[in-house]
């Protein structure tokens, strides 16, 4: 293994942290971590003269079995329930719940380095779809939540995804009506947060969309859908094949790309698989969870069964190799690793 070399100083009151002067360090020495034996080097920064380690900048710095990362992410995208991690892994269900906190944001800002990335050479072309997947949270019936989720089609990568509160569903027995009342009566009525969840998508597009081509954007006939993208396109789209939901759903239906991701969602993602008791009990969980699938689906996982050398990201060439699980969870990206590192 090389040689670790701090990129800057870890302490963000330092100057020498955002580059503000010159980063300058030295070898203060090392010691062997207790949970997995490696030896971790210790600096001194030659600037603010405070200690720290090459442990510092690791996503698994002062976790306990750290080795285990890169099987708990294996279980978070194959249906496999956080309990039934906890027993496979012989580790506590609460462990698993932190890395699901933990790993979350971090590969969300993983993608988040690939998109700016994708940005800053001309941006990505192609044509694209969204669609929402409906789950819930706590209960179907009363908390139903939307997922959109947009794509690049040919690729299958997925440029963004959000999760939003539906409103309470109509019908429900006298039982769930009087729950429903006591529950309106401590957070107030449950209102449609699907638009504002879908124009955070189609403007996560537009960021990373390439300005010089018009948008090629598939997606199922929504009233609200069409004066998002008008919102934020303008006169810039070409092609919007607004399909009916009720065509067949095979492999010739424009929607299939999206449908397919749908469906790999709900087969891999534990909480999304229908009548589940894995289901979410709270939304901030959800997201957290489908930030993860998304790095796994576009950096990890190859694009197709029969490109066994390719995931989606590089066939958009935002990178040239695949990822191993154990890479994405190496390093706090992008906060204390520079991009160029990945
Ligand atoms: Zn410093």
């Amino acid at each position: 293994m090389t040689a670790f070399t701090p990129p800057f100083c870890p302490y963000p009151s330092c100057a020498a942290h955002a580059g503000g002067v010159t980063f300058r360090s030295y070898r203060d020495g090392s010691y062997q971590r207790a949970v997995d034996g490696r030896r971790v080097q210790r600096f001194h920064c030659c600037h603010c003269l405070r200690r720290f380690s090459s442990q510092s900048f690791r996503l698994d710095y002062r976790q306990q079995k750290p080795r285990i990362n890169p099987q708990i992410l294996g279980c978070f995208v194959s249906k496999v329930t956080h309990r039934q991690t906890a027993r496979i892994l012989r580790i506590d269900r609460k462990t698993v719940q932190r890395r699901l906190r933990h790993f979350g944001p971090a590969l969300h800002r993983w993608h988040a380095v690939f998109l700016a990335r994708a940005r800053s050479r001309g941006g990505l072309s192609g044509s694209f779809s969204f669609d929402e997947l409906e789950t819930f949270e706590h209960d179907r019936r009363l908390q139903p939540v939307t997922v959109p989720v947009l794509i690049h089609r040919a690729t299958r990568f997925v440029v963004h995804l959000e999760t939003a509160d539906l409103p309470s569903r109509g019908g429900i027995s006298a039982l769930n009506a009087a729950r429903k009342k006591a529950r309106e009566r401590i957070h107030g009525r449950r209102t449609s947060g699907s638009s504002r969840a879908v124009e955070a998508c189609v403007v996560a597009l537009k960021r990373v969309h390439s300005p010089r081509e018009l948008l090629q954007l598939v997606m199922d006939r929504k009233s609200t859908y069409l004066p998002i993208v008008r919102r934020h396109f303008g006169k810039r789209f070409a092609a919007l094949i607004r399909e009916y939901g009720s065509a067949p759903r095979n492999t010739l239906n424009p929607m299939f790309p999206i449908n397919h991701m749908l469906a790999m969602l709900r087969d891999q993602v534990s909480r999304l698989v229908r009548r589940s008791w894995a289901a979410s009990k709270k939304q901030a969980e959800l997201i957290h969870h489908l930030w993860i699938f998304v790095a796994w689906r576009n950096y990890v996982r190859p694009m197709f069964n029969r490109t066994k050398h390719l995931s989606s990201a590089m066939a958009l060439g935002l990178t040239d190799r695949r990822y191993r699980p154990a890479e994405l969870l190496r390093w706090k990206w992008p906060d204390l690793m520079p991009v160029s590192a990945i």
